[in-house]
């Protein structure tokens, strides 16, 4: 993957003999230990050494040490490649975090003015650019917009558009794009299947169009595109309420309709061709509203935004979009009856379908996010009893449901997708240009 013009470094086999950087700072360590394992091990941890920063998993070079399990040189070495690459910063002040026997350590972060990923999200509402550094940091966003044309191609050029004025006022390297869409993506074409809840038309070829936009404004790197729930349940369980579950389920809601996520080791659960986890189908009220999917009384149309507005008599306005308004609904005037009976309709259904996808998929964690984590809020025992009522494994209350945490989830994740080359290649990605 290294280009010629690569730099000397840990990953970089062929100048193994000149100077790279385990061996600048190997002269103490054991000299049991051959330059080239060396440089072996630290080509294979820079990938998972810069993931374990990324995700605050490693905040001194003790503990990237103790979780990569290599020796002190080779992570000082890992460490200091990618401090190199612009990617991370350590501090060797005295005062970090004790290592062993209380010994300083020195800090590891996210280089706070390193490179961002442009990341970009359309939903029914509206659309939205931002700039994600490492450590989904958000660095810029553009105001949100609320109209989206039926044309993907001018609203995708819209969004890049906006995302391409921060970077040029961030003066940041841009390592590449992410979008985050309201439908599932098949793969491997980068189709929008299902836009059900914009006038896209099914099957626009999204994943193309994008990377056309990113091309022709100047940015460099990939161009990537998916489903906006899966994204946020990526971003979730890197930096937020997902952290650390082996099998994470995420179930959400957008401005419409429901959408659900797997997370699988660390990787998001795609199926064969990018369309698992279709939540939003699931029935869970057999004499419910009709849905745009053919079915009927599907979680899409019985627990999003717009049934909860109607359950409660409401009728909604366009001056905010419909999540807005179901929320400030539930949180300003939860003591109405009407608004209380609403509530608890939805997290009946809500926990009719979280109860089937626990029995099919025994998750370690739940999370929820958009209206679903209002509702979460609002009445946390009651859908912990439905869901443990209704499920096999969730009987024994086993099944932690936690609210997401993160603000901007979807695009957040939208920019994992643009870092992921990074994250698994760092120096053949960004080394021949540092
Ligand atoms: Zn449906």
């Amino acid at each position: 993957m290294n280009g010629n013009g690569a730099p000397p470094g840990v990953g970089d086999e062929t100048t193994a003999s000149a100077a790279p950087a385990a061996s600048r700072t190997s002269t103490a360590s054991a000299a049991s230990t051959s330059t080239k394992n060396k440089l072996e091990r630290g080509r294979s941890a820079l990938g998972p050494a810069l993931e374990l920063v990324h995700t605050g998993r490693a905040p001194t070079r003790a503990v990237l040490t103790a979780e990569l399990g290599v020796t002190r040189a080779t992570a000082g070495a890992v460490a200091a490649e990618l401090e190199a690459l612009g990617l991370i910063r350590v501090d060797s002040r005295p005062g970090g975090a004790g290592g062993a026997q209380g010994r300083p350590s020195h800090r590891l972060a996210v280089e706070e003015n390193g490179p961002v990923a442009l990341a970009a999200q359309v939903h029914s509402d509206g659309f939205r650019a931002a700039l994600v550094g490492l450590g989904g940091r958000i660095v810029a966003t553009a105001p949100g917009k609320v109209t989206v044309s039926a044309d993907p191609a001018q609203v995708l050029g819209a969004v890049v558009g906006a995302g391409a004025e921060l970077l040029a006022a961030s003066g940041r390297r841009c390592i590449g794009a992410g979008l985050a869409v309201p439908s599932a993506v098949a793969e491997p074409d980068g189709t929008a299947l299902n836009p059900l809840h914009l006038a896209w038309p099914a099957g626009s070829p999204v994943r193309a169009i994008f990377a056309e936009c990113v091309k022709a404004a100047g940015i460099d790197g990939p161009a990537l595109t998916g489903n906006d729930v899966n994204l946020a349940a990526l971003a979730e369980h890197r930096h937020g309420a997902g952290r650390s579950a082996q099998h994470l389920l995420c179930v959400a809601t957008g401005h419409r309709g429901v959408g659900g996520a797997l997370v699988l080791d660390g990787r998001l659960h795609s199926g064969s061709s990018g369309l698992a986890l279709e939540v939003g189908h699931l029935t869970v009220n057999p004499e419910g509203r009709p849905c745009h999917c053919g079915s009927r009384g599907c979680l899409d149309v019985e627990a999003d935004p717009l049934a909860f507005l109607t359950a409660a008599g409401r009728t909604p306005g366009p001056e905010v979009s419909l999540l807005q308004q179901a929320r400030d609904l539930l949180r300003a005037e939860y003591a109405q009856p009407s608004v209380r009976a609403a509530a608890e309709e939805l997290i009946d259904r809500l926990g009719l379908g979280l109860a089937g996808l626990v029995n099919i998929l025994n998750p370690d964690r739940i999370i929820l996010g958009g209206l679903h984590r209002e509702l979460l809020y609002a009445d946390p025992e009651r859908l912990r009893a439905v869901v443990a009522d209704r499920s096999l494994w969730g009987r024994s209350g086993g099944v932690p449901i936690l609210p997401c945490t993160l603000d901007h989830n979807s695009l957040v994740g939208a920019a994992e997708l643009a870092w992921q080359p990074v994250l698994d290649d760092p120096l053949g990605t960004l080394g021949a240009a540092a």
